[in-house]
């Protein structure tokens, strides 16, 4: 018998259900993620990938299940059994601690990519201007755009754009950072600047929730790779399991169609 604990997961989802209007989307979901792990969710279009992302940044509400962030219950507390809303500056906390970036990447169109960055740390956790800029400069330098600081999102291609906005969700210094189909919006010239910088965030020991189609990605960078269909997790595993021996017929025709 094992005396060592085993690592708390940073989140765990358990029976998680999702229904937009009498459709359910996600029916009955159970997923896991430990501190430094990287999960690429796979499946296709309309398999609840984004939904589940959503959930655990709290765009969504859950119409049934739980999922906790680093053993605390998202959006709810619980009380003697029963589930209460939390208050909206609670559920903001807890999303503060969690970095998102999406297929488009929503920068302020008038702002510089510099002050796209300072921006939530500024107003969201009262840094000081010196503070946030210095740390954004550092961003910058890390996602290779040193150089343009002080240039406008029109003024950047689209695969600069996202490495931005992942600067910008690093800058609230996340312990779990969810992208959502990063690069899908991209030329395809432009989506190995973004893939190389999650690379490098993986490499750090970022927590990572990656919905992707970028099957080479997921199979050199992920621990573990989520399939997903019908709104249920179909399979999973270690990325050459699932996407070199698939155990499901659902995860074989996938994987046929994507390669
Ligand atoms: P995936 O990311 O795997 O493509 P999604 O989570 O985006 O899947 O969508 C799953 C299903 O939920 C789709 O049928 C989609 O149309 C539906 N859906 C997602 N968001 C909404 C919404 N806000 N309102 C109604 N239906 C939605």
């Amino acid at each position: 018998m094992s005396t060592t604990p085993a690592a708390t997961p940073l989140v765990r989802a358990l029976n998680v259900i999702k229904t937009f209007g009498g459709h359910q989307v996600l029916q009955g979901v159970d997923f896991e993620v430990q501190r430094g792990e990287v999960v690429c969710l796979l499946g296709p279009s309309g398999s609840g990938k984004t939904t589940l992302l959503r959930l655990v940044n709290q765009l969504e509400t859950l119409t049934g299940g739980r999922i906790w962030f680093d053993d605390e219950l998202l959006g709810y507390v619980e009380r003697n059994g029963k589930l209460y809303v939390r208050k909206d500056r609670d559920i903001a906390r807890q999303r503060a601690r969690i970095g998102m970036v999406f297929q488009r990447f929503n920068l302020f169109p008038h702002k510089t990519a510099l002050e796209n960055i300072i921006e939530a740390p500024r107003q969201v956790k009262g840094m000081s201007k010196r503070v946030a800029t210095a740390e954004a400069i550092e961003l910058l330098d890390r996602v290779g755009l040193a150089d343009r600081a002080n240039f406008y999102p029109s003024q950047l291609s689209g695969g600069q754009q996202q490495r931005v906005a992942i600067a910008r969700a690093l800058a609230m210094r996340p312990e779990l950072m969810l992208f959502d189909e990063p690069t899908s919006a991209l030329d395809p010239e432009l989506v190995g600047e973004v893939l190389g910088v999650m690379r490098d965030l993986a490499a750090d020991g970022m927590t990572m929730i990656v919905v992707t189609h970028e099957m080479a990605f997921a199979g050199e960078v992920a621990d573990r790779v989520v399939f997903m269909d019908g709104g249920v997790v179909v399979e999973q595993g270690a990325p050459a399991q699932v996407l070199g021996n698939p155990q499901h017929d659902r995860t074989r025709s996938f994987l046929r169609r994507v390669r």
